[in-house]
């Protein structure tokens, strides 16, 4: 069952069309990348979906029915970094969260266990981390245990560190069965963390769907040996391949998807007395995908 469908989505803001007829849906369980440059409409849809804004035309369904309070009980959303109390603590803060969203005090204790802020959870707010402050966000979110979670661009601003504890907590969370849909301008990051993903460009979707199938609409063969130009020559013999890109001094075969066999290739070579360093199947990077299809 899909916890989100998208119904040729519309939203203008005056003159501008942050979002020009948007359709996808989110199935239960992922982590669904919302992915485009900055102003495509990520923020937009999220704002939508999460009843702040109003669409123009078009419209969505939660767990595949029209959107009511009792599915939205249902959703912890982090658009931004909240504005928690300074001179406060953990605690303090998370028990005035639960009072505003009237749901989750008794969780407190368990919400900052799952956001590694346990030890902390006494300490002003003040004295956290940028990473800390998210992850207290990210824990306000999990009052009440919702099944879904709607996070704006959570690693934004965070150092690598903050962002590789971040990440964990996403997978973390989505291993306990939840279900996260999170916008990120992150190519890197959402190829890491994300199983689906909708690509926006200037209000417009892309491409939807799974991150490996995206990616992998080609096999890519990668060899190496010590001498390149004797490879070079031996692989005009080789069969199956569609092209062929020299990359430093690595060779890669881009075959259709599912044709490639590493062990046919590394014996062809082997019978032409070269002996490979390097020989692995590789799929395309987001990064490349991305730019592929948005230019
Ligand atoms: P970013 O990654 O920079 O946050 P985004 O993909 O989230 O971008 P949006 O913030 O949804 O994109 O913006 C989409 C378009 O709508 C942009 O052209 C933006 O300038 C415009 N826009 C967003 N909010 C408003 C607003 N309140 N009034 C007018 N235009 C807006």
């Amino acid at each position: 069952m899909p916890v989100l469908t998208i119904e040729s989505l519309r939203k203008d803001y005056g003159r501008i069309q942050a979002l020009k007829g948007v359709s996808f849906s989110v199935p239960k369980g992922c982590v669904f990348g919302i992915l485009g440059p900055n102003g495509s409409g990520k923020t937009t849809l999220l704002g939508v979906i999460s009843d702040i804004l109003k669409p123009t035309a078009g419209s969505y369904k939660l767990f595949d029915e029209e959107p009511a309070d009792h599915h939205r009980r249902q959703i912890g959303t982090f658009l931004e970094t909240p504005n928690f109390y300074h001179y406060l603590s953990a605690v303090q803060n998370l028990t005035i969260s639960a009072a505003i969203k009237q749901r989750g005090e008794d969780d407190i204790e368990k919400v900052l266990e799952t956001v590694n802020l346990a030890q902390r959870k006494n300490s002003r707010f003040s004295t956290y981390s940028l990473g800390m402050k998210q992850r207290l966000a990210i824990a306000s979110c999990l009052l009440g245990s919702p099944d879904v979670l709607v996070l704006d661009e959570p690693t934004n601003g965070l150092d690598p560190v903050g962002i590789a504890e971040t990440r964990e907590l996403i997978k973390k969370l989505a291993q306990q069965g939840k279900t996260i849909i999170m916008a990120s301008h992150l190519l890197d990051e959402v190829e890491k963390v994300c199983t689906h993903v909708a690509i926006l460009k200037k209000g417009e979707l892309v491409t939807t769907g799974k991150v490996d199938e995206i990616l992998a609409n080609e096999d890519i063969v990668e060899v190496g040996a010590a001498d390149l130009g004797r490879l070079q020559q031996a692989a005009r013999q080789l069969h199956g391949y569609s092209s062929m890109k020299q990359s430093e001094s690595i060779l890669q075969f881009y075959y259709p998807l599912g044709t490639a066999n590493l062990e046919n290739v590394n014996r062809f070579f082997f019978e032409q007395n070269i002996v490979l360093n390097h020989l692995q199947l590789k799929k395309k990077s987001l990064e490349s995908k991305f730019f592929e299809l948005t230019n």
